[in-house]
């Protein structure tokens, strides 16, 4: 049975001994470990942000929790490869799949630049929906995506006062291409054409590894994550 929500304050109190506890409970745990922790604990107020770059997550989530409530941000300016692998995986794993799209005036990135193209596109409708139904959320972050994601916790709190689990944030390279290949999972087909990290196709040219196609080098993070 799903726990009651957990209002907002009490959200913004919960105890770092609780959250130190659940690290150092984790931080050796297996993805789907984690997945099943954090599953256990906030039930249907549990949700997973995926950006189609693989179904790597999805894949592991969905082997716990089938119906767990899988987000998309629409950004309006994905790659059609990006949208085909929406597809295919949700013909592959059936995915309780909610789509959030930004308003129809929202800032664009040519007219604006990407700091406010993100916060329109990206960062407030994910703001918005996980603050209407959500205690928790999943992210597929990961430690050896970019220095900067270097210190990436299993769990913490965000600044919405959600807590946010990193199942994979302690999942090496080797350790994350070995489970796309043992578990054949769906992978966007960019990355086939030199795409080591994909986001929206204004904003992200080929390279050889992380993040460093992304804005052109300008910056790493789109605010999500922040
Ligand atoms: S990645 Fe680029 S196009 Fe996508 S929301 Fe951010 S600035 Fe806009």
């Amino acid at each position: 049975m799903t726990p009651p929500p957990i209002p907002v304050a009490l959200r913004r109190r919960r105890g770092q001994a609780e959250l130190d506890e659940a690290n150092r409970r984790l931080e050796h745990a297996t993805p789907a470990e984690i997945v099943a922790w954090a599953h256990r604990r906030f039930g249907r107020r549990l949700a997973l942000t995926a950006s189609f770059a693989d179904t790597v997550l999805i894949d592991i989530a969905t082997s716990t929790a089938p119906d767990i409530e899988v987000v998309f941000l629409d950004t309006g300016f994905h790659f059609a490869e990006t949208l085909s692998t929406v597809r295919r995986a949700m013909e592959r794993y059936r995915l309780n799949l909610t789509v959030l799209r930004p308003d129809a005036d929202a800032a664009d990135v040519w007219a604006s630049g990407s700091e406010a193209c993100c916060a329109a596109r990206k960062v407030e409708p994910l703001d918005r929906y996980l603050a209407a139904g959500f205690d928790a959320w999943l992210s597929g972050v990961r430690r050896a995506d970019h220095p900067g994601r270097a210190g990436t916790p299993i769990v913490s709190v965000d600044r919405r006062g959600l807590v946010k689990v990193n199942p994979l944030a302690n999942v090496t390279d080797d350790e994350y291409e070995r489970y796309v290949a043992e578990h054949d999972v769906i992978v966007n087909t960019l990355a086939f054409d030199g795409y080591a990290s994909i986001g929206c196709w204004p904003c992200t040219e080929p390279s050889a590894e992380g993040r460093a196609g992304r804005w052109a080098g300008a910056k790493t993070e789109c605010g999500l994550h922040l």
